[in-house]
């Protein structure tokens, strides 16, 4: 697949703000948030998006979720907050790398737009 601006995050080539890295997985703050706290969580293995998950994915895809609720956590959204992932044009999505929005820190909006 071709290399995206989470590629060059991941071999820190560009800067962000890191909340989280292991072998799977990278969480760190979107550039531009959407709420209070806006973090992304994305696999280092650059699966494009949902319409490529496989079954043999459910492990990785699980713990991008259990993930982004430590962070949650961490982060004190203790009232609540959403996981978002956009899939394809019709879905939002803009970087073709898989990802997790965590967003919360404010009552969000029902229905999306
Ligand atoms: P999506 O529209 O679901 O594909 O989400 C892509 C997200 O990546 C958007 O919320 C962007 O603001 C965010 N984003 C794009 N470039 C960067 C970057 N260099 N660092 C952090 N977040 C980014």
């Amino acid at each position: 697949m071709a290399d995206t601006i989470f590629g060059r995050i991941i071999r820190k080539e560009i800067p962000a703000r890191i909340e989280h890295e292991d072998d799977l997985c990278l969480a760190f703050h979107d550039v531009a948030p959407q709420a209070p706290v806006h973090v992304l969580v994305i696999p280092k293995r650059p699966i494009p998006s949902l319409a490529q998950v496989e079954a043999d994915d459910a492990g990785l895809l699980g713990h991008l979720v259990v993930v982004a609720t430590q962070l949650a956590r961490k982060l004190g959204l203790a009232d609540g907050y959403r996981l978002v992932v956009n899939c394809g044009r019709d879905g939002g999505q803009s970087v073709d790398h898989l990802h997790v929005h965590l967003l919360g820190g404010r009552a969000l909006g029902w229905p999306p737009g």
